[in-house]
């Protein structure tokens, strides 16, 4: 890895038990949609066998000019320090990395059926592609247990009030019933042909832990989708 560093410049929870982390963002650096970089802590007070460094993917889209990642908290040293570190310290980090990117080409949709912290690569795609003003047609059904599990929300919703081609249909697996009247339940194949005219004529995203890839990837193939359409990122240790 690479011996640059950043330094943090604010924490905010983002969701329950869910935190993003700002970085300064280093002179020059430049990253497309989608990608990710490894964060590495300097001279931890505790490290666990995963070691002291972790995949994050970039939140923010590069015209929003925010180095941005945002993680799930769980009981990891890493997740644990990264928590703590206080505002102003500095982590090594490597640049940008990674091939999950939107497609190019404009008249072909994109559909993401994303789970919770999967939405980290998926928000800048969405966010550049708002900000560009591109044509591309793009669908996301994100699942949560709740609302208040949902990272970015609030963010999402705004996308789709600026960009014309964007559908946002958020999917709760727990919520309150008096509390919300959007989609509830699992993303199956119903769901999808609901919000998706055509299911053979999209790119698929799938971002986040391998449970919900694995099941989202078994659902298309059983619904008809040619296997070459899908791309994954899986997130390990979930
Ligand atoms: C391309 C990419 C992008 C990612 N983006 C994000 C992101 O935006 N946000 C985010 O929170 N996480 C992201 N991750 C996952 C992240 O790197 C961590 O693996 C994850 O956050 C879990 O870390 P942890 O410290 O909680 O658990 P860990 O302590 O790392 O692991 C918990 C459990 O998972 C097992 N495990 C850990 N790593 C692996 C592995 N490689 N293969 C199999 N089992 C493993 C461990 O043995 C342990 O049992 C990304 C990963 C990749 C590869």
């Amino acid at each position: 890895m690479a011996n640059n560093t950043i330094k943090l410049k604010k924490k905010e929870l983002v969701a329950n038990d869910t935190m993003a982390f700002h970085w300064e963002m280093p002179e020059g650096f430049e990253f497309k949609a989608g990608q990710l970089t490894h964060i590495k802590l300097i001279n931890p007070e505790e490290i666990d066998e995963e070691g002291t460094q972790r995949a994050l993917s970039l939140v923010y889209a590069p015209s929003e000019n925010e180095l941005v990642t945002a993680t799930r908290l769980r009981d990891s040293a890493f997740k644990r320090e990264l928590k703590d570190l206080p505002e102003g310290s500095e982590v090594e980090f490597d640049g940008a990395n990674g091939s999950f990117t939107l497609h190019k080409t404009e008249s072909t949709p994109a559909v993401f059926l994303i789970g919770g912290i999967g939405i980290t690569p998926i928000r800048s795609m969405i966010a550049e592609a708002t900000n560009q003003q591109t044509d591309h047609d793009l669908t996301l059904l994100y699942s949560n247990k709740t609302p208040d599990d949902a990272p970015f929300l609030s963010d999402l919703e705004d996308m789709e009030k600026r960009n014309p081609h964007f559908t946002f249909v958020p999917v709760m697996t727990r919520a309150d019933e008096n509390e919300w009247n959007g989609e509830t339940g699992h993303i199956d194949a119903d769901m999808l042909k609901r919000y998706v005219s055509d299911i053979n004529k999209p790119i698929y995203y799938l971002s986040g832990p391998g449970g919900m890839i694995k099941a989202m990837q078994e659902m298309l193939i059983e619904a008809g989708v040619n296997e070459d359409n899908i791309r994954t990122e899986e997130f390990p240790g979930y």
